[in-house]
């Protein structure tokens, strides 16, 4: 998608540094293959989280996966075990240099010593590219399995294939491929350039993000835009435009960014959905903010970005 002069930039999780191989995934045992040799670098996912360490050293034996992360964080790889082989195997990608990336996907797992074991929600601001992709794609890729473990059609269950890019139905053959789920998220400004922000219902007081929701069967995206923001609020927009995406596998959702102007200011909410809602100045989301009177969505998600980029500025915050 080309991008508008005016755009999101530096999204976390949307870095598009690892390649993805998609042309190895159907060769014939190939998760075996890569799971027996120890170039090969392994990321253990235990129920959703990962080991992280400290930034300094290289002693892992990884190929150029670039850098860590502005706050030094790098996932632990690990050779391949040959417990990996029993788990359910994902072929990640390869980095620059070659080297393949295999996730293996368990339970949670009792740890002896101080391994530290974090969320993507955790970690992925602080990650480098190549660990955050990696740390996303496994995660969204995993998320998808396990909700996947019984054919939609006849309900026999299915097994994975292709490296973990495709569940076949052991009773029908039935072909079943990892789904993302699109949403649309959007910055709403008025003609007085004030930030529409909502309070979810069952959100703690004080915090508010701009407004989301998936898009329907039959809808465009700008079509999703305008109808959440009417469904939420009852507020009508225009001029609604892309500024950038970002993978959100929580559990398996792709976030699409839009402003949009809004073309009346009256805020009907729908109580379901929406606990409060208010038309914010910079002022005061900025002194709400400072006061901790007002809680703002983490550095992580592009809801941070659509209000930074309303702001002008890197808001400081949460983290
Ligand atoms: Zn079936």
């Amino acid at each position: 998608m080309g991008r508008p002069p005016e755009t999101l930039a530096n999204l976390s999780l949307a870095g598009a540094a690892l390649d993805r191989a998609a042309h190895r995934r159907r060769a014939a045992g190939l998760l075996e293959a890569l799971l027996g040799d120890p170039a090969t670098r392994v990321l253990q996912l235990e129920a959703g989280s990962a080991e992280v360490l400290d930034g300094a050293g290289d002693d892992d034996g990884r190929g150029g996966r670039g850098g860590p992360g502005d706050d030094g964080l790098r996932l632990a790889l690990r050779r391949p075990l040959p417990a990996d082989r029993e788990a359910l195997g994902l072929f990640l990608g390869e980095d620059g240099d070659g080297t393949a990336y295999v996730a293996v996907v368990g339970d949670a797992v009792d740890s002896e010593g101080a391994r530290d074991l974090r969320t993507l929600r955790q970690v992925g601001a602080d990650l480098g590219h190549v660990d955050a992709d990696l740390f996303t794609t496994a995660l969204g890729l995993a998320n998808w399995h396990a909700t996947h473990t019984h054919c939609p059609r006849c309900g026999a269950p299915t097994r994975p294939e292709q490296a973990g890019w495709l569940r076949v139905c052991t009773e029908d053959g039935t072909e079943h491929y990892p789904r993302t789920d699109p949403a649309v998220i959007m910055s709403v400004v008025d003609d007085d350039d004030r930030l529409l922000m909502a309070r979810g219902a069952g959100w703690g007081e004080g915090r508010f993000s701009v407004l989301a929701g998936f898009v329907e069967p039959g809808e465009s995206l700008e079509a999703a835009v305008a109808r959440e923001v009417r469904e939420e609020v009852g507020v009508e927009v225009a001029d609604v435009r892309f500024l950038g995406d970002q993978p959100w596998p929580f559990p398996t959702s792709i976030m699409l960014g839009f402003t949009a102007r809004a073309v009346t200011t009256e805020l009907t909410l729908q109580r379901s959905e929406i606990a409060e809602a208010r038309w914010f100045t910079r002022a005061e989301l900025l002194g709400g903010v400072a006061r901790r009177e007002l809680g703002i969505s983490p550095r992580l998600s592009i809801s941070r970005g659509l209000v930074e980029r309303w702001v002008g500025h890197p808001v400081e915050g949460p983290p």
